[in-house]
């Protein structure tokens, strides 16, 4: 164990005052009534790379409950939320200062994949830090008055950190929560890290051999989530080279994350993350478990409907790329791009996407067109005229509506 390294600059130099005077009462009031509390997951280790900090987890060694409702009865918190079953606690300090507060807990997977039945709460430290995914995320900081700011490293974290590397805690880690597989992607990818040999064999190992359906697929569907929102090529690329597609039994297309990313970066689409995810995702078994939204399952059925139905040809006008796209989501125009090739869908992003008939049906009966199949007639023909740039204008719409009813 390495408990050499202590941080206690650090928290002072990267925690803002109003973090550090709650975590101070914390100490404090852990201090008087015996408690052992301890900084622990993605905030220790984003201190040690010096990178921005999310949020504050705090771990007990015990009853996080109880901790926290002798800091409320002291007037240091308000508890704010409580998971009763888990026991952690979501507590606010002066000037809006939020500290997620867990009991140590031990987890057991009774069917792999699925999410955990908690064990026992309030174990130690120790045994708390081996539930976790990789060496990188089971480091703790002391906060308790003998050891203040103390690195406490149980798996070699520290050293992880220091050489890059992703690990996981043990060899059954995959088998129990696949998500974890996409966790080290993307790690990986923020942080510029690369999963270590065996880490990668076990990887290789579950998804060859050892892959099964029945596992937590809203667990996935986050962590790809949170990965492919970060928009970052190399999480892409790595996707598909270390076979990592295969967990969500998808197909490899010949695509570069680098494609992706200017295409993204271009045209701001809603759902970042589809885009990556909807040139290698078709399985409609896994459609179906990811339980998209109306919006997000769209993407997926525009894109088999553009692959299916396709009439264009060299010769389509712009009228017709602009019918054949209209009513797809721009993210399934974007991948249907990617996947094909073809030029008609950078036309109707680069050009014909933004066009729009901007006189209704009313203006155009208060000129004098009343009959109904006329006016749509009409604003078709304003349409054909828009998407060949004769016409641009409202009133270049008005003036060829006032010569064609002439
Ligand atoms: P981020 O900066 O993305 O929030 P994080 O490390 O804080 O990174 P969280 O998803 O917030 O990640 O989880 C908090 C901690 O819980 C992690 O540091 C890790 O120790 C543990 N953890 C989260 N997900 C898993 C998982 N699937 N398996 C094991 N441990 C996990
Ligand atoms: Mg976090």
């Amino acid at each position: 164990m390495d408990s050499t390294l202590n941080l206690t600059d650090k928290l002072e130099t990267q925690l803002s005052k109003d973090i550090i005077s709650a975590l101070v009462l914390c100490s404090k009031t852990a201090f008087e009534a015996e408690y052992k509390i301890f900084l622990i997951g993605g905030v220790v280790r984003d201190l040690i790379l010096n990178r921005k900090i999310a949020d504050i987890d705090v771990t007990v060694e015990g009853d996080a409950l109880k901790f926290c409702h002798i800091l409320a009865d002291k007037k240091h918190c308000k508890i704010l939320q409580v998971q009763n079953d888990l026991k952690t606690v979501k507590a606010c300090f002066k000037n809006n200062v939020i500290i997620d507060f867990a009991s140590t807990r031990q987890e057991f997977y009774p069917r792999r994949g699925h999410l955990p039945v908690v064990v026992r709460i309030g174990c130690t430290l120790e045994e708390d830090v081996y539930r976790r995914d990789f060496t990188i995320n089971a480091l703790a900081i002391s906060l308790n008055e003998n050891n203040y700011g103390d690195v406490i490293d149980y798996t070699g974290g520290v050293k992880d950190i220091e050489n890059k590397k992703l690990r996981v805690l043990h060899d059954n880690s995959f088998n129990e929560d696949p998500s974890r597989i996409i966790r080290a992607l993307k790690f990986a990818a923020r942080l510029n890290f690369h999963r270590d040999e065996h880490t990668k064999e076990l990887q290789r190992k579950y998804l060859t051999t050892q892959m099964h359906d029945d596992i937590s697929w809203s667990r996935i569907k986050s962590e790809l989530k949170q990965t492919f929102s970060l928009n970052i090529p190399r999480a892409y690329d790595m996707f598909l080279a270390n076979d990592t597609y295969k967990l969500i039994y998808g197909e490899k297309p010949d695509i570069k994350g680098l494609e992706i990313k200017t295409l993204v970066d271009k045209y701001s689409p809603d759902y970042t993350w589809l885009v990556y995810l909807g040139t290698v995702l078709s399985n409609q078994k896994i459609i179906e478990a990811f339980c998209f939204t109306r919006a997000e399952k769209k993407i997926f059925t525009d894109k088999e409907f553009l692959l299916n139905n396709n009439k264009l040809n060299l010769h389509s006008s712009n009228y017709e790329i602009y019918k054949f796209f209209e009513k797809r989501s721009v993210e399934s125009v974007m991948i249907y791009y990617l996947l094909t090739k073809r030029k008609e869908p950078l036309i109707y992003l680069e050009k014909l996407m933004k066009i729009r008939v901007e006189l209704n049906g009313d203006d155009l009966k208060n000129m004098g067109i009343l009959e109904g199949k006329k006016i749509g007639a009409m604003l078709d023909e304003i349409l054909k005229k828009k998407l060949t740039g004769k016409i641009i204008t409202k009133a270049d719409e008005e003036r060829f509506v006032k010569q064609q009813i002439k």
